[in-house]
């Protein structure tokens, strides 16, 4: 698997958990803060499975926006160093609409933003379909198999992704969790959370799954290459980066 991130930086306000809440992590998470602010990883996931080539969100983009922190996204320069050809992409899923994670599925840089994936199916849950005016995306509204192994599934504002391969299993959850500290302290907010109750039972779902099947969890905004484990520590449950 391979994973491009640009680093984010967000305002204290991406939380209505008061930032001091957040300090017991300064030392276990200590990329993630920088003063009053948070910072963050856009990630996006590239995997493949038989003939297919996912790509899991497409990040920030040149023009993405992140809380109104403006950079630029490297999605489209990592592909290049990788080696990886943007027409090499079977399809492009989309855990969700927010401009952190759909960045780069146009070229901004070119004439007329053509696809950045031209051969791509762009597959995102039928009830984001409202926020797009282009006929070219794949609308999906339950459990749907993309590839051998590879199965998206609604989560609440969200499509999540199953990857099962042998033995081993990985969920990838977009922003179930806004960052790896949500996997100890599951009712610290999150502001896209538009539903702070729903966004709570979502975490812990999604943990609990984790944890039954001894899955891997992927966040778009975990620490660099955002994959890792849930583990127990004392009681207490983190996500540990792989
Ligand atoms: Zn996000």
């Amino acid at each position: 698997m391979f994973t491009s991130t640009s680093p984010g930086r967000a305002l204290d306000k991406c939380s209505d958990t008061p930032i001091e809440a957040w300090e017991p992590f300064y030392d276990s998470s200590p990329e993630y803060f920088e003063g009053q602010f948070f910072r963050n990883n856009l990630g996006s996931f590239v995997f493949t499975s038989g003939h297919k080539r996912i790509l899991a969100d497409t990040g920030y983009g040149p023009h993405g926006e992140m809380l109104g922190y403006p950079a630029p996204g490297e999605l489209i320069a990592d592909f290049k160093m990788n080696g990886i050809g943007l027409d090499s992409i079977t399809d492009v899923f989309l855990t969700h609409l927010h401009g952190d994670h759909v960045g780069s599925n146009l070229r901004e840089d070119l004439p007329d933003r053509p696809l950045s994936f031209p051969k791509a199916r762009y597959r995102v849950h039928e009830a984001d379909w409202k926020h797009f005016t282009t006929d070219a995306l794949d609308l999906m509204d339950g459990e749907t198999e993309l590839a051998p192994g590879v199965t998206a599934f609604p989560t609440p504002g969200h499509m999540s992704l199953l990857i099962a391969s042998r033995n081993e299993r990985a969920l990838l959850v977009g922003d179930i969790l806004g960052s790896p500290m949500q996997a100890t302290e599951t009712d610290f907010h999150y502001s896209p959370d538009l539903d702070g109750p729903m966004g709570i039972t979502a975490r812990r779902d999604i943990l609990d799954r984790a944890e039954r099947e001894g899955a891997l969890v992927i966040g778009s905004h975990f620490s660099y290459p955002g994959w890792g484990a849930i583990i127990r520590w004392e009681g207490r449950r983190y996500w540990k980066a792989l």
